[in-house]
Formats: C-alpha cells, sequence, structure tokens
C-alpha cells in the first residue's frame, strides 16, 4: 500500500516524539512492504516564528491532499505573552476546526508491566480498560465571545460555552456504536445540575440511546466522574462527554496508565481525513534533552494504521512491540520504577524498531520451519 501521510512535529517534545514515531512507521513499511511517504507542515509557536500564522494555508493544503496526519505538540512559554491570534494552542483549535475533527478518541489501557508507575494502588488500576469519546470542535474553546471587557469601568471577562444539537448528536452517536464494538457500556458525563448546555446534552443522550437498546447508558456528573476515574475506574467503557470536561477527564485518566507520555490519541472527521497525535503537550520542561516518552506518539502512529489505513495486523505489531519492550523492563524517566532500565527517546525508539523487525526475522524463521 502507498500512503501519504502529512507530519506535524510542532513545538518542544513534539518534535522528537514524531521523529520516533516516523521511524517506526518506516520500519513497519520495511516489514510490511507498504511505502509511506512523508511530507513535513508546520504548526504551533514554529510556524508563527517562520511564517507569522500558527497555521499556516499550506499546512491546511497538505493536510488536506494527503491520507493522515500524525501530530506533535503545540506551545511553550516563548509565545504565552503572544495576542490570542498569535498563540501556538490556536493553530491547533483551528486544525481542529478547519478538518472537521469532531470527535478525539483517547483509549486507556494499563500495561500490566507498568502497574508500578501508576500513583494509584494495583488493585485499583489492574484490568482498566476504557474508552475516552471527547466532542473536539464545539464548546467554551471554540464559543464567541471569548474576551477581557471592561464593565463601567471595571475588567471583567466572558467565555462562550455554545453547542449545536447536531453536534451533540454527532458525538454521542459514535460513542454508542464504538460501545456495541465493547462492552456496551455508556457512561455520559455533563453538568446537567447546572448547566443549561449539559441539560440538553442528557436530553440528547437519552434519545441517542433508543436506538441503541442494547447498549447501556448513565448520566454522571463531572465532578463525579473525575472522583470515578480514581476511584473506581473498572467502571467506565466508554465516556463520552463535551470538549472542556474530556480535555480535564482524560489528563487525570492518563495517571492510571503511568504517565502522558504513553497516551495516544485520534482525532476523527466524516470524512476519511483523521489526525492522530499523543495527548501530552510540548513539554518544555524537557524539551530538547532527550528524555521524552515517545510511547504516545507510537501508539497514536498505531492508530493511524489501524482506523486510517485498516492496517489491523501492523497496528498490533506496533503495540506489541511497545508491550515488548517495556515487558523487558526498558523505561522512559515519567514511567521508570525500581529496577528498570532508564533510556533516552532515540534509544527507547531504536528498541521498539528493533522489536518489529526482529519479530518479522522471528516469522521467517518459523516459517521456514513450518
Ligand atoms: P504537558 O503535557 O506538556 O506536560 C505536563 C507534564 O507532563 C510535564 O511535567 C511534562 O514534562 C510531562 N510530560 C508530558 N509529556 C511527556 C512525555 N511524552 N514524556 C515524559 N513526560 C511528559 O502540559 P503542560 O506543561 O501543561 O503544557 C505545556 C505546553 O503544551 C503549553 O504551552 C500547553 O498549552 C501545550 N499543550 C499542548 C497540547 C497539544 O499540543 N495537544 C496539549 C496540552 C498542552
Amino acid at each position: 500500500m502507498k500512503k501519504v501521510i502529512t507530519v506535524l512535529p510542532g513545538d518542544g517534545i513534539g518534535k522528537e516524539v514524531t521523529k520516533g514515531a516516523v521511524e517506526v512507521l518506516e520500519a513497519v513499511a520495511q516489514r510490511y512492504g507498504h511505502s509511506f511517504r512523508f511530507e513535513y507542515g508546520l504548526i504551533g509557536g514554529t510556524a508563527i516564528d517562520k511564517t507569522g500564522s500558527p497555521l499556516p494555508e499550506e499546512t491546511l493544503e497538505m493536510c488536506r491532499r494527503n491520507d493522515a496526519v500524525l501530530l506533535g505538540a503545540v506551545g511553550g512559554p516563548k509565545w504565552d505573552k503572544n495576542p490570542s491570534y498569535l498563540k501556538p494552542e490556536t493553530g491547533l483549535l483551528r486544525i481542529r476546526k478547519e478538518l472537521n475533527l469532531y470527535a478525539n478518541l483517547r483509549p486507556i489501557s494499563l500495561h500490566s508491566s507498568l502497574a508500578e508507575a501508576s500513583p494509584l494502588k494495583p488493585n485499583i488500576i489492574e484490568g482498566v480498560d476504557l474508552l475516552i469519546v471527547r466532542e473536539l470542535t464545539g464548546g467554551l474553546y471554540f464559543g464567541k465571545p471569548s474576551e477581557r471587557v471592561s464593565q463601567g469601568g471595571k475588567e471583567a471577562v466572558v467565555d462562550t460555552l455554545f453547542y449545536k444539537r447536531e453536534e451533540m448528536k454527532a458525538i454521542l452517536q459514535l460513542a454508542f456504536k464504538l460501545a456495541r464494538k465493547r462492552r456496551g457500556k455508556v457512561t455520559s458525563v455533563d453538568k446537567a445540575n447546572v448547566l443549561a448546555s449539559s441539560k440538553l446534552w442528557r436530553e440528547v443522550a437519552v434519545e441517542v440511546s433508543g436506538q441503541y437498546p442494547d447498549v447501556e447508558l448513565e448520566h454522571m456528573l463531572v465532578d463525579n466522574a473525575a472522583m470515578q476515574l480514581v476511584r473506581c475506574p473498572r467502571q467506565f467503557d466508554v465516556l463520552v462527554t463535551e470538549n472542556m470536561f474530556g480535555d480535564i477527564l482524560s489528563d487525570e485518566a492518563s495517571v492510571l496508565t503511568g504517565s502522558l507520555g504513553m497516551l495516544p490519541s485520534a482525532s476523527l472527521s466524516e470524512s476519511s481525513l483523521h489526525l492522530y497525535e499523543p495527548i501530552h503537550g510540548s513539554a518544555p520542561d524537557i524539551a530538547g534533552k532527550n528524555c521524552a516518552n515517545p510511547l504516545a506518539a507510537i501508539l497514536s502512529a498505531a492508530s493511524m494504521l489501524r482506523l486510517s489505513f485498516g492496517m489491523d495486523e501492523e497496528a498490533e505489531a506496533v503495540e506489541k512491540a511497545v508491550q515488548e519492550v517495556l515487558d523487558l523492563g526498558y523505561r522512559t524517566g515519567d514511567i521508570a520504577t525500581e529496577g528498570s532500565r532508564i533510556m533516552g527517546t532515540k534509544e527507547m525508539v531504536h528498541e521498539v524498531k528493533a522489536a518489529i523487525l526482529d519479530n518479522e526475522a522471528i516469522a521467517h524463521i518459523m516459517s521456514a520451519y513450518a
């Protein structure tokens, strides 16, 4: 198969982890006889510095003409004081909107060998396997007005939480469809005791659930969900929620797996063009030090193989390689525990690639003896 992948490294560790993910995709291409071509585009602070825009038109055009997008992360202190149209995060929000990436899927399952890296007790996190489905193009991050205002000479601020019924319906429908392929349970998270938007969200959730009688629906208030995620995360199968609640809850849920550096995500549109990115940010505190965990980006690339290219076997090969490397005790600093072998970003990528290619060699030997 021939595929062209847009790579948007972005800022900080985004550059390091996407480099690792590209190398792993190259190893997959070598093992399975595919041809992947990578085109590099600018986004975020790096794009501001080079072009004066956090999301240049050429980047969008590149995304639209190619088969899938791999994104690193954007942001950093250098651009924190910029006006909002010149902030890296504005580029991120805009690419989501422009490519209509309405659904962000964040699978959270525990690699058994990482149980000790989690701050939670093993009996709480064992067997955790949940999927957070976050609405990505509406709500508080996009509503207008969003500004500082002056009221009677005094300073005030306003943000707007705006949703159309159809936007809620689309994300809830996706959650129910995905739950059908899993354990058949949807937890819809809202703040319906306070927010008008959440009252409508709950109404739409009930309406959509009528089309999926085989899927159980439960409602949970977001404050309770934040608590239940660390108290008893095994109770969740598919957790669906609006943009900001999903942003916060998925970062919280990342500690279940030990680190933000372990969690991949897929942002889906209704067309065939999807974007894949680790859930972590640009981590300026560790950028350029070869110590970022590349596994979230590598696992995001595995999701690309499965969801965009239909390459299930190849995706599994990457996931298996990651598992093997972890089982061998190899760790970046963020997931290190006593007795583990600590390595840098590049070394970790090397080990994952080696696992993918070694497994190929083993498969050849086995088939020769079969
Ligand atoms: P962050 O995710 O960058 O980092 C939070 C903490 O986790 C830091 O201590 C960091 O060192 C650590 N961490 C994150 N990813 C890691 C990895 N792969 N390996 C090891 N450790 C890792 O969040 P932040 O510090 O709140 O934000 C930094 C910048 O990133 C900000 O400018 C923010 O706006 C931006 N951001 C971007 C995205 C994105 O591009 N999708 C998401 C979140 C934050």
